[in-house]
């Protein structure tokens, strides 16, 4: 996509109504009708104005484009999946796995398909989304997935004539190939004409359309593929399987399948990136006298020592327990809190312990009993 921004002749801070301002110049400059010049320079340029124009003047179409460079066309295709409202947070960013793993990315914007155009078109992209265990996020794993996408139509090798039908001029269009469009602007009504969908632009079809597919070339499919999940897999990515969507139309190469990973919140770690976060509750006795504990971390258990006099809230590192960084063959950290925990259930004996301590101490306290509000 060409910068819209400099079509327009605006920067990115542009106000909407600015935007409106230099499409109106811009548009009676170059309007056909207007400027009385109908050379393809001329309509070249009037098609990008109103381009430009669409998207800047549309704030969801601007964000998206403004984020992504691009803006998706229509709503996701047949069998795809609606991802309005999805939310993926600050992640913006891709991996690229090689051979092993399809492409990790955040975002499913800007992959529309154009439509309309005559001769073969690339498929549409499917969406689907899957839920993986926080476990399996850490360790990877496969998922069987099941999903429905457009296959080539076998009766008809995708031509959607019925084989051996005749071939006659098309109704939609009347053999010119074209269709008018009319599309209302601040100008008033402007007319464009687009390829016929019809025919595909070629002026003719098939007196009989394909029994199987109708026509489309085109069937639906239920398609099993087992998806491989990298350890480490954050929530709320996409894998993309290429060449694993519809097929494109007349023959167009196929879109890709984006999986959309779901991971379902441990209750024991948090995570941070590809680090691991908890809170360890250890006895006063072990803060002061220190001691070496087992701690459960995503790799199982691991000893930690608690050195003599820990205060609370100190957090010690383990290094390389953490979760394994998508690609890299490197792994994060687990980050242990201590949170020290004072008993309040003392013992007859266990009162004049801590009071002999108190005088060797020379701490002159005032024992008190449990607080007003225990
Ligand atoms: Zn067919
Ligand atoms: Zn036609």
């Amino acid at each position: 996509m060409d910068d819209l921004y400099k079509i327009l002749g605006v920067d990115k801070k542009t106000d909407v109504s600015e935007i409106k301002r230099a499409y109106r110049k811009l548009a009676q400059k170059y309007h056909p009708d207007v400027s009385g010049k109908k050379d393809a320079e001329t309509e070249k340029k009037f098609k990008e104005i109103n381009q430009a124009y669409e998207v800047l003047s549309d704030p969801q179409k601007r964000a998206q484009y403004d984020q992504f460079g691009s803006v998706g066309n229509g709503p996701a295709g047949p069998g795809g999946f609606d991802f309005n409202g999805f939310d993926f947070g600050n992640f913006n960013g891709a991996f690229d796995f090689g051979s092993s793993f399809g492409d990790i990315f955040s975002s499913v914007f800007g992959r529309g398909t154009r439509r309309g155009s005559a001769g073969p078109e690339r498929g549409d992209d499917i969406e689907i989304a899957i839920n993986v265990s926080f476990e399996e996020s850490v360790q990877g794993t496969e998922k069987p997935i099941e999903y429905s996408r457009l296959i080539l139509c076998a009766h008809c090798k995708g031509k959607g004539a019925e084989p051996g039908s005749k071939i006659v001029t098309c109704h939609t269009c009347q053999g010119t190939g074209q269709q008018i469009r009319v599309q209302r602007t601040p100008l008033g009504q402007i007319q464009t004409a687009t390829v016929c969908r019809t025919c595909e632009g070629s002026g003719e079809k098939a007196d009989k359309k394909c029994a199987k597919c109708h026509g489309e070339g085109r069937t639906h499919e239920r398609n099993r593929i087992t998806v491989r999940i990298p350890a480490g897999i954050f929530d709320k990515a996409a894998i993309r399987l290429n060449g694993k969507g519809e097929i494109g139309r007349q023959g167009g190469e196929p879109g890709d399948l984006y999986v959309h990973i779901k991971v379902t919140p441990s209750r024991e770690f948090e995570r941070v990136k590809d680090d691991i976060h908890t809170t360890r509750k250890i006895h006063v006795l072990q803060a002061i006298l220190g001691d070496e504990i087992q701690v459960k971390t995503i790799h199982g258990d691991a000893a930690l020592k608690i050195p003599a006099g820990t205060p609370g809230g100190k957090v010690f590192e383990l290094k390389g327990y953490g979760v394994p960084k998508v690609g890299a063959g490197t792994k994060g950290d687990h980050f242990i809190k201590i949170d020290v925990e004072i008993p309040t259930k003392l013992s007859k004996k266990d009162r004049e312990l801590y009071e002999q301590l108190a005088k060797d101490a020379k701490l002159n306290i005032k024992p008190q009993s449990k607080g007003f509000f225990n």
